[in-house]
């Protein structure tokens, strides 16, 4: 992609920005019609890949992201590829991204790199991909773990930007991830509540309360028209807690 163009996927980020006149890109390369793009083979989801399509055929986690992605209409157009593009704190597929430890796939006439989710996602709606580069695809591990789940918490059930969202899984062998959104400049993991939680065969009430408790202290929300501080570090505690607990059942 030629350095100073602009990549439109569905639109539904990009044409707000311009929509707004916050950005007015002068060269803007459509991607709907790459074929490539929208190709999803296993493990490997080709930036083009939309909502609908993830909330029908992803992974468990992914799926339920997708399903509270917009409006129908928003998940017809909008893509996987668009919402790691935009980078916002707040993208519904990026917890899952950053729970199973996705990488992004970035493809230039150079050639194709692939960079793991947190050394992509460096800021709020800043990432490591470079001006000509195009997200091609985003990689998934092999294996995912059987127990997933995910939610978020707003003001209403949709068409909102939510104040907290997360993803938990949990392997056959205990092992835990917890990754939240909108509680950080970036999507981030709570290693201390996973480190916890991964050792311990059946949790019990105790164990549930100190994982609560670690990823409250975990996250560094913000106070924003949105929401404060305080309420996100709660709730990140307690949504975070009842995922386990639905993965445990
Ligand atoms: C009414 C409404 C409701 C919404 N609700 C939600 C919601 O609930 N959850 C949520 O997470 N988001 C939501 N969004 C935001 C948006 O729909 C998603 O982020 C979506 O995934 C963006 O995908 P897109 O294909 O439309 O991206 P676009 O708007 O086409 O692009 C977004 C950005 O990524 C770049 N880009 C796109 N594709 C590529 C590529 N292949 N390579 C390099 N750069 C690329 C673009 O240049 C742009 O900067 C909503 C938007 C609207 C308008």
């Amino acid at each position: 992609m030629g350095e100073g163009a602009t990549a439109l996927a569905g639109g539904t980020d990009l044409m707000v920005e311009v929509n707004f006149g916050h950005t007015r890109p002068e060269n803007v390369v459509a991607l709907r019609r790459v074929e490539e793009l929208a190709q999803w083979e296993g493990g490997r989801i080709g930036a083009g890949v939309t909502w609908r399509r993830l909330e029908r055929d992803g992974p468990r986690a992914l799926a339920q992201a997708a399903r509270t992605v917009g409006s129908p209409q928003i998940r017809n157009a909008g893509t996987l590829g668009g919402n790691v593009g935009t980078a916002s704190p707040a993208g519904d597929g990026l917890p899952f991204l950053a729970a199973v430890d996705a990488s992004i796939e970035l493809a230039s006439e150079s050639g194709r790199r692939t960079l793991r989710w947190d050394d992509f996602f460096i800021g709020v709606k800043k990432t490591a991909r470079r001006p000509d580069e195009l997200i091609s695809a985003i990689q998934l591990p092999e294996a995912l773990p059987d127990r997933q789940e995910f939610a978020k918490i707003g003001v209403r059930n949709a068409m909102v930007i939510a104040t907290v969202y997360c993803v938990v899984t949990r392997a056959e062998d205990g092992e835990t991830r917890v990754a939240l959104g909108s509680v950080a400049p970036t999507t981030i993991r709570a290693r201390r509540a996973e480190e916890l939680i991964s050792s311990v065969a059946s949790p019990g009430e105790e164990d549930l309360r100190e994982f609560a408790r670690l990823v409250s202290e975990e996250v560094t929300p913000i106070t924003d028209h949105r929401s404060t501080e305080q309420y996100r570090r709660h709730s990140s505690g307690v949504l975070a807690r009842r995922l386990l607990e639905r993965c445990l059942r």
